[in-house]
């Protein structure tokens, strides 16, 4: 018997076998609000950092929708894409949706820069579902028509504050112009400054709210001083 306090959530019995083989029990804050919320077709705004396992709040309900669809996709053209501001973070990302589709026969795809893109033009010609991507590169590949975005049904922004910080708004503005307008969007950020939210308002539609943590906090054991000095 499953006795996951993630039943709840409304997630499979697939998905819940494979939270407890992982030795998840309890959904953090962001699981408990996004993932009924994003099961139920509806687009999130999650103000949450790494931590707080914002990863399974968007991958979990991401993987159980595209197998309930039996959603694959086709050659050059996927179904589901999350990018990230940094190849780390694309990198960790990935293997967490390996991890968590483990078993569903889902492909997978990271695009990073830094790298040759060789091996990255054959995954996506051979078929991928699920492309996990840094904008800079999504756009190249994009540009040289190794990739279509014209099939994404799902689609995530994460920690769009350092996107924006790292001077990748505008790519994210030209990835977000090839996405078809009917999909389901996702955008985490640990903080909402005025650009942030503003972008927020032009990829989602009708979004929930999901604060995982409030926005900047100073612990209480931490004090802080002003010092003026001389220049
Ligand atoms: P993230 O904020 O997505 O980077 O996740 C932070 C870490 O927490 C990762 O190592 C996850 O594997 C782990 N994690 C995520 N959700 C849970 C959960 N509900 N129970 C236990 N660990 C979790």
């Amino acid at each position: 018997m499953l006795r996951s306090e993630f039943v709840s959530l409304g997630l499979s019995t697939t998905i819940l076998r494979m939270l407890m083989v992982k030795g998840y029990v309890t959904p953090t804050p962001v699981q408990e609000q996004s993932i009924p919320q994003l099961l139920a077709g509806v687009d999130v705004l999650g103000i949450a950092q790494t931590g707080t396992g914002k990863t399974a709040a968007f991958a979990l309900p991401i993987l159980q929708q595209l197998a309930e669809t039996s959603a694959h996709g086709s050659r050059k053209a996927p179904i589901a894409l999350a990018i990230a501001p940094t190849r780390e973070l694309a990198i960790q990302i990935h293997g967490d949706f390996r991890d968590y589709g483990a078993g569903l026969g889902f492909r997978q795809t990271v695009i990073v820069g830094g790298v040759s893109q060789r091996g990255q033009v054959t995954s996506l010609a051979r078929g991928a579902d699920i492309v996990i991507a840094t904008p800079g590169r999504l756009l190249d590949l994009f540009l040289q028509r190794h990739i279509r975005l014209d099939r994404i049904k799902y689609f995530v922004v994460d920690e769009a504050d350092r996107m924006l910080d790292m001077g990748f708004i505008d790519d994210v503005r030209k990835i977000v112009r090839e996405l078809p307008r009917q999909r389901q969007s996702m955008l985490f950020s640990a903080t909402m400054p005025p650009d942030v939210s503003r972008l927020a308002n032009e990829i989602l539609h009708k979004p929930k709210r999901v604060e995982a943590t409030p926005a900047a906090t100073t612990v209480e054991t931490l004090s802080q001083s002003v010092y003026f000095v001389k220049s």
